[in-house]
């Protein structure tokens, strides 16, 4: 069981050039600069004064997908294969790339965490099937769905056969399984992006305010990995989880629903924090039961590697929601 908390900064925007930034990357000292794990940040009351946090490593503004992808994504995929349970987070306030960072953009330098995570999959299957002249079969199947105010909503259904109270999850021998999730077998990365492009509308068309229901919400995606030979039968999961936005809502807008909403949001990312802290400090008890989604991941379970990526945007405008993304990262370790 490990974790690495990593940070990614985005770059700025086209109509964020010029703009005042605050978050810089550094070394810690007599160190080989072109890795930084630090991230230095002033106070928000006196810009003479800094706080810095470390990282397991720091991603510049200038980083591509590819570098993040083979420096944290790609070396979990042999996890997974061993029978390894894996996680992906993006954590961040809204607008800090977390989105950008999972799914990513259409071209295939954009390509996010997840299309490449999927790809790599699918090519250790062939290499598998082929080394094995077929006696080991691998099977890839998916579940996709979101957590909204504690409440369970399956994203490969339309989001007119919602309920509103969601999916019930029970335990099933031990495990916490989401009754009446589907869940897809895709057995190709064309199937896969045909399927979560489609998914991915069920997403946002299900809501009266675009932007602010997916920002509000947990999206997760489960790749359920069978590997089967005629005596075994060997299954993991990679879960990649794009993370409710962690900013304070309550500063913004405190009507009712609101509160509602940044409360249940408070509390799992909350719980997902201890739980990532009792991983990373080898604690026997995790408190993954202790809200919904950390519940259905069993975080910290089945033997789990855990990556959380940091999305952090640089600018002034951020600075308090940056400065509480880093704290919230300093209470995992
Ligand atoms: P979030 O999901 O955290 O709210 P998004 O992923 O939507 O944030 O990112 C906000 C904006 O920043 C989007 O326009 C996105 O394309 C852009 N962006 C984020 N990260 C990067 C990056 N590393 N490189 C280029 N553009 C980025
Ligand atoms: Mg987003």
């Amino acid at each position: 069981m490990s974790v690495r908390v990593v940070a990614r900064i985005r770059p700025l925007l086209k109509n964020e050039l010029g703009k005042d930034t605050i978050v810089t990357a550094e070394s810690p000292e007599g160190e080989n600069i072109a890795n930084p794990t630090i991230i230095r940040i002033p106070s928000p009351k006196n810009d003479a004064e800094s706080f810095s946090f470390q990282f397991s490593s720091v991603y510049e503004q200038q980083a591509t997908q590819q570098q993040l992808f083979d420096g944290e994504v790609a070396p979990t995929v042999k996890h997974l294969f061993n029978g390894g349970d894996v996680c992906v987070f993006a954590y961040g306030n809204t607008g800090t790339g977390k989105t950008h960072t999972m799914r990513g953009g259409k071209s295939l330098a954009d390509r996010g965490m997840i299309p490449r995570l999927l790809s790599s999959i699918y090519r250790r299957c062939r290499k598998i099937e082929k080394d094995t002249a077929g006696a080991t079969q691998v099977e890839v199947a998916l579940e996709y769905f979101e957590i909204y105010c504690d409440r369970v909503f399956d994203l490969f259904e339309p989001p007119e056969k919602r309920t509103p109270s969601g999916l019930p999850i029970r335990d099933n021998h031990g495990k916490t399984v989401i009754v009446g999730l589907t869940e897809k077998p895709c057995t190709t990365l064309k199937e896969f992006e045909h399927l979560y492009d489609q998914a991915n509308m069920n997403r946002s068309t299900s809501a009266t305010k675009l932007n602010a229901h997916s920002s509000r919400s947990h999206a997760i995606l489960c790749v359920k990995v069978t590997q089967t030979t005629e005596t075994t039968v060997r299954v993991s999961r990679a879960s990649c989880i794009d993370l409710a936005g962690s900013e304070d809502n309550r500063r913004t807008d405190n009507n009712k629903e609101r509160l509602v909403e940044s409360s249940a949001i408070n509390k799992s990312l909350f719980v997902l924090a201890q739980c990532v802290e009792a991983i990373s400090k080898k604690q026997t008890r995790i408190p993954y039961r202790e809200s919904k989604m950390t519940r259905i991941l069993s975080l910290g379970q089945n033997n789990g590697l855990t990556i959380m990526i940091l999305n952090i945007a640089p600018l002034r405008s951020y600075h308090l929601d940056t400065l509480s993304s880093l704290n919230f990262a300093n209470r995992t370790k």
